[in-house]
């Protein structure tokens, strides 16, 4: 019997393949769909997942495609009114983070989950059932139905997770659903090392290095609003660049490489497992994209399960560590989407008196360096309980 089956091979899964396999356990993989699709989606990594990142094998060959990131600059009508350091960091040997395709950081990961000896395999989980001992799925591949049991189950499987449905497990929205649009562009102009957030009273923009030659532009589409209204073509971010953009850098947009508009929503399933079944990643909490948190919460649940995973099977014990594995994530999570949703509402602000207050405010925490290091922490999902660089 395999130790671990994991149902879904994007960037939670693999991460947790890879930690899983590479600690000796034998691991597999199904993933319904090649995860080729015409937009990546993730493009900034931060310290703290680049910690696991390391562990899993596939930093160097991820650090080879992405760019580094080693600032926040924030702009209020497109003057700057804050910069946040990364290395300032004192809790991470990662002063920085990466600017990396997920397509890319997906691609280092399967290579590197392979190499520790991983399989995987296409198929979609239709059905499990579970006791003391196992778990068995049902795979349909090729019109076939293959039975597979292992002692654990991760259920990587995204968003629209089969594995919580199949658990019974709900996921209840803790925020706004938003409508956002992002373009992955080639743009001469923009600071390489800056995440940026441009916040205007007309609507704000986020903007960050996508790999070592393109930005990844993101803004929301206000229902009713002329953003909606406009069509997704460099003249459009052009403009969108023009009056929200850091003013001294005059970016012009050379190349639209690719757009994509989605629906997104703020929310956490009720529980992160049942039995010997646990929800990682997008299946256990959705985040909007614009603070860049959604893949990297879920690298940190692989690390976070991977590792009381390794842990049980090298002690023999048979232990229950979900209630465990669930508050501890739990917790971590609700802490960045506070800091995701905050950020979010001090981007959306409209009224003078508001903007001037908040940018008062930013100032006061750039030049603070307690507060700084703080705020850089809670933004590189630092500050969160289980942090420890992953060893598993
Ligand atoms: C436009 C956009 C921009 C984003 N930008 C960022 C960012 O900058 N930073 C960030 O941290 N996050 C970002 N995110 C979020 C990030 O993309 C997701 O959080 C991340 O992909 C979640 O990874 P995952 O492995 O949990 O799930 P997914 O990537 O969705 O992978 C799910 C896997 O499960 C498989 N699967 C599904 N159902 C089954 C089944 N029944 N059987 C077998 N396999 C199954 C799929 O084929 C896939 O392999 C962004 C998202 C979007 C949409």
């Amino acid at each position: 019997m395999i130790d671990v089956l994991i149902v879904g091979a994007g960037p939670t899964g693999l991460t947790a393949g890879c930690l899983l396999a590479r600690a000796g356990l034998r691991v597999r993989a199904v993933r319904k769909h090649r995860p080729f699709s015409g937009h990546s989606r993730a493009s900034v990594i931060w310290p703290h997942a680049l910690e696991i990142l390391a562990d899993t094998g596939a930093l160097d060959a991820v650090a080879a495609t992405g760019g580094r990131v080693t600032a926040l600059g924030y702009y209020s009508s497109g003057t700057p009114i804050a910069r946040f350091e990364l290395d300032r960091l004192t809790d991470t040997r990662f002063g920085y983070a990466l600017g990396a395709s997920q397509h890319d950081t997906e691609a280092a990961l399967e290579a590197a989950f392979r190499a520790a000896g991983g399989e995987l395999e296409d198929g979609e989980v239709v059905d499990l059932e579970q006791d003391d001992g196992q778990v068995r799925v049902r795979v349909r591949a090729d019109g076939r139905d293959l039975q597979h049991s292992a002692r654990y189950l991760i259920g990587a499987d995204g968003a629209s997770s089969t594995v919580r449905d199949l658990l019974g497990i709900t996921m209840a929205d803790v925020g706004p659903r938003v409508r956002f649009r992002i373009a992955d562009a080639l743009v001469d102009g923009l600071p390489g090392d800056e995440a940026g957030y441009c916040w205007t009273p007309g609507g704000g923009l986020a903007i960050g290095p996508h790999d070592r030659h393109a930005f990844r532009l993101a803004h929301r589409l206000a229902p009713g609003s002329p953003d909606a209204a406009a069509p997704a073509d460099p003249a459009a971010f052009q403009r969108i660049l023009d009056e929200r953009g850091p003013r001294h850098a005059r970016p012009v947009v050379r190349e639209i490489l690719a757009t994509a508009d989605f629906d997104t929503r703020f929310a956490v399933a009720d529980r992160f497992g049942a039995g010997r079944c646990f929800l990682a990643g997008d299946s256990a909490h959705l985040m909007a994209p614009a603070g860049g948190q959604g893949m990297n919460a879920g690298m940190l649940d692989a690390a976070a399960l991977s590792r009381r995973i390794v842990e049980a099977r090298k002690n023999g014990t048979e232990e229950d560590f979900l209630p465990d594995y669930d508050t501890e994530r739990q917790n971590a999570i609700r802490l960045i989407m506070a800091t995701a949703v905050e950020h979010a509402k001090d981007g959306g602000l409209g009224a003078e008196a508001d903007i001037a207050d908040r940018d008062r405010r930013y100032a006061a925490i750039g030049s603070d360096p307690q507060a700084h290091l703080e705020r850089v922490a809670r933004m590189c999902q630092l500050h969160v309980p289980g942090h420890r660089p992953a060893r598993v």
